[in-house]
């Protein structure tokens, strides 16, 4: 049996997704696209142009004129890859605690939905992709040929999370216990929140597609996790509806 073509990585917050997207997509020789950056990117426009997270209209109108384009690495600072949006790079800003809290009102607008999904459509024609998102197995790439859940319980992600931001900062591990850590507290919070707009807006809520393979990764290394990706893709197998691995 061939190698699925395009492979949907959809799960909440910090559950593994980008970093085993890529790897993922590196190992295979696909392209790699992390569908969160277009909605940073809008909710980060807005920011910057001071628009109210409340006006839709407008937002919606700023999700179908921004110019977002995902290239290449224009800097070794460990980076991914490079977003530019009208030209400028973003790519950093796009992970700032003031995107973190506004991102998901922005995301539920069904008329910014409808614009991203559209270009993200557009992207995975190609094939050959790993495409990673809260809906991509349900609403933007259903015939997606493999699926994959991937979640972890929230304490463990927002450690990740946690880990993320204090070492890109000082470049090294947090000292002490991060439950005392005020910016522990604060990053499990707006994750919490996040996902809970996210699984319960109306449009394209967050949840595994009936025939996506859910992975448990609070307690797996990442290698662990791509080598069960691996195996399914190798294997063509597709997944049941809450079959837990
Ligand atoms: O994946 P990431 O955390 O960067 O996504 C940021 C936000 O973008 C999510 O919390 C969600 O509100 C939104 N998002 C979405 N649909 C996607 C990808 C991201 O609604 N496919």
């Amino acid at each position: 049996m061939s190698l699925p073509s395009t492979i949907a990585v959809d799960g909440p917050a910090a559950s593994g997704k980008s970093t085993v997207g890529a790897l993922l997509a590196h190992t295979l020789g696909y392209v790699y696209f992390d569908t969160g950056v277009m909605y940073r990117a809008v909710t980060w426009a807005a920011l910057q142009r001071e628009l109210p997270i409340s006006g839709e209209s407008a937002i919606t109108l700023l999700s179908e004129t921004l110019r977002i384009e995902v290239i290449r690495p224009t800097r070794d600072d460990g980076r991914q890859y490079t977003v530019l949006a009208d030209g400028a790079d973003v790519t950093w800003d796009l992970r700032q605690p003031q995107v973190d809290l506004h991102v998901s009102p922005v995301s539920a607008y069904p008329g910014v939905r409808r614009a991203l999904v559209a270009q993200q459509r557009r992207i995975a024609q190609q094939g050959r992709i790993v495409m990673v998102g809260r809906d991509i197995g349900t609403v933007v790439l259903p015939e997606a040929e493999l699926k994959v859940y991937l979640d972890a319980v929230v304490d463990e992600r927002a450690y990740r999370r946690y880990l993320e931001v204090v070492q890109r900062r000082a470049g090294e591990l947090p000292q002490g216990v991060p439950a005392e850590d005020p910016e522990y507290v604060e990053i499990r919070e707006t994750m919490v929140r996040r996902d809970r707009i996210d699984s319960s807006r109306q449009v394209a809520p967050l949840r595994p597609a009936q025939d996506a393979v859910i992975i448990d990764t609070t307690e797996m290394t990442i290698q662990q996790v791509l080598e069960r990706i691996l195996e399914l893709v190798r294997d063509g197998e597709k997944g049941e509806c809450g079959r837990g691995v």
